[in-house]
């Protein structure tokens, strides 16, 4: 029984318990001990005042307290109290009491495992000011014990009286010390649980506010845990519509295969699948990517129990890079076609400057001549300069306003609508008309579609390459073929004729500005108007080109989408 004498009253008291009682004792305790086993956390409170009931009955004392330091172990209290109805005066203050288990008394009672004061047992009077402090609580006597896991104090746990106590019988604090014992196992157990039960809420809390997917499943790879995002992506509410599910029951078989081989390989390998690529359809049936590692997991002696999963959905990511990317991409296009436009307007420049000049250089010769003329009075010098001068005049106005005519083709506003180009041919043979009549022209066509292009423009671009057909014919008088073919992507519109014809080296070349294959003497031109078709025909996303054998004929071909899309400009 320690180093505490045992004192049996002589006198008998009420309060004292006699060693024939042993049978009682040993029974109570053993009762003690089965009321904490298995006992749950919410009646665990009430079975520790139950047992400080009866240990305090057992002992003839007027209250039985257990107290236990804080989270913080900075303040000790009060836990659990039983205090005896009968005895009038039972130690009043709780907090009282707390405040005489002071830092000396703890201290103390941590080195001797037992305290008790007031009773003619108090071993000295060191402990004055906490006798002093407990007789302010009520209470006369008390015999305290230390509640200890591993050398760590974790609280006490006493008897108290209101009145003077003489002594305590072995017995007595024999049933107070294996009761501590057995509350101290017992609260630690409750601590375990509880930390446990906190670390698990922590988790909880954790993955479930974490947008990533987190989910574990067996090694049958069936789930046995999600979090709610992933709940949300199984369109499943709450845990148990799809615990012991398979993702058989869940995807595709598809899926659900790369899933389960997947799964199995990490599972039999125990090597991670790491941040895998994986699409998966939303329950809008919006497709969204996941970036997914999968670990195994074991139990502590390496049993593989299933996987543990992490996704994170970086669809965003993915279609910003996509986004990127094609904004890379058309920045590219865009540069691409603004150098090649550059190019386009040097040569332009160059060309027009050069061909503008011919007409100006002669107008400028010829009105020295002219001044000479006049000054010999040759008048037939005379008129002939002046007509040379208005001829060079006239041919300027011609080249600006053809220069003009080219700049609109590339630069006014398009206005697409439905049009049949049937009508964009009459509108251009009416244009025509009097050349058409001069040279005995022939025109047979096509029956033409309709498609989504300008009107204008269109005109523009028969009336240039039939007033061509005709311009440019042989020996016979013309004749002239507008033709069509059509695939499921583009109509090919033909203007065919029985002239001249090219020879292969031009075929190119007489696309470009002012680019002419003739002097003006045997053709009248600026060498504009295929320039202005090419155009015409890029911006409605088409090409353009001709065949031709020369002495035969020619035939120029081009394209209209039949739906034009990003590439018309
Ligand atoms: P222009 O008709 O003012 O000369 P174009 O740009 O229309 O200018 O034509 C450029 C050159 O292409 C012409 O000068 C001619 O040599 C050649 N060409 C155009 N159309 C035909 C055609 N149908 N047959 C033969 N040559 C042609």
């Amino acid at each position: 029984m320690g180093g505490f004498a045992v004192n049996n009253p002589p006198d008998g008291s009420t309060h004292d318990v006699a060693q024939s009682d042993h049978g009682n004792f040993t029974s109570l305790i053993s009762e003690l001990a089965s009321s904490l086993v298995d006992v749950r956390p919410e009646t665990f409170d009430r079975v520790l005042e139950e047992i400080l009931e009866q240990v305090g009955r057992f002992t003839a004392s007027d209250g039985a307290y257990i107290a236990q330091y804080g989270a913080q172990k900075q303040a000790l209290a009060i836990t659990h109290v039983w205090k005896d109805s009968r005895v009038a005066d039972a130690h009043k203050s709780a907090a009282g009491l707390a405040a005489a288990h002071t830092r000396a008394f703890m201290g103390k009672l941590k080195r001797t495992g037992l305290i008790a004061l007031g009773s003619t047992q108090a071993q000295s009077d060191e402990l004055e000011r906490e006798q002093k402090l407990l007789a302010d609580a009520g209470i006369s006597s008390l015999i305290s014990v230390s509640l200890g896991v591993k050398h760590r104090c974790i609280g006490a746990m006493g008897l108290v009286m209101s009145g003077a106590r003489d002594t305590w019988t072995e017995d007595q604090v024999s049933l107070l010390k294996i009761t501590a014992h057995l509350v101290t196992s017992a609260l630690h157990h409750d601590r375990i649980e509880e930390a446990l039960s906190n670390e698990r809420q922590l988790l909880r809390t954790v993955i479930d506010n974490l947008p990533d997917y987190i989910f574990a499943k067996d090694t049958g790879s069936r789930f046995i845990l999600n979090n709610t995002a992933h709940l949300r992506l199984l369109k499943a509410s709450v845990q148990e519509e799809v615990y012991g599910k398979t993702d058989y029951d869940i995807f595709p078989k598809e899926l659900a295969d790369q899933y389960f081989f997947d799964e199995q390989d990490v599972i039999q390998t125990g090597r991670p699948l790491v941040n895998r690529e994986e699409s998966v359809l939303t329950e809008e049936g919006r497709q969204r990517w996941l970036l997914t590692t999968k670990v195994a997991w074991r139990d502590s002696d390496g049993n593989p129990q299933g996987i543990v999963g992490m996704s994170r959905d970086i669809t965003d990511r993915i279609e910003m890079a996509e986004e990127i990317q094609k904004h890379a991409a058309l920045l590219e296009q865009t540069n691409a076609e603004l150098q090649a436009r550059n190019q386009e307007l040097d040569e332009f420049t160059y060309i027009a400057s050069h061909d503008l000049q011919e007409p100006l250089r002669k107008q400028v010769a010829f009105s020295d001549a002219l001044r000479e003329d006049l000054a010999a009075g040759d008048l037939d010098e005379v008129e002939n300069d002046l007509a040379t001068i208005t001829s060079a005049a006239k041919r300027m106005q011609t080249l600006v306003r053809d220069l003009l005519s080219l700049s609109r083709s590339g630069r006014q506003a398009m206005d697409w609508e439905e049009i049949n180009l049937n009508e964009c041919v009459a509108m251009a043979l009416d244009a025509l008309e009097i050349r058409i009549e001069q040279e005995k022209a022939v025109v047979t066509q096509d029956t033409l579609p309709t498609v989504r292009a300008d009107k204008t423009l269109m005109v523009q671009l028969y009336q240039n390459l039939i007033g061509n057909a005709i311009k440019f014919h042989g020996a016979a008088a013309p004749h002239v073929r507008l033709t069509v073919e059509s695939n499921a992507e583009e109509y090919v519109l033909g203007v065919a004729d029985n002239g001249i014809g090219i020879k292969p080296d031009y075929w190119e070349q007489i696309f470009a500005p002012f680019k002419r294959l003739h002097g003006r003497n045997e053709y009248e031109g600026t060498g504009i108007g295929l320039a202005i078709c090419r155009k015409i025909v890029e911006r409605h996303g088409g090409r353009i080109w001709v065949e031709s054998t020369h002495g035969e004929g020619s035939c120029f071909k081009f394209t209209v989408p039949v739906h034009p899309g990003d590439s018309a400009i």
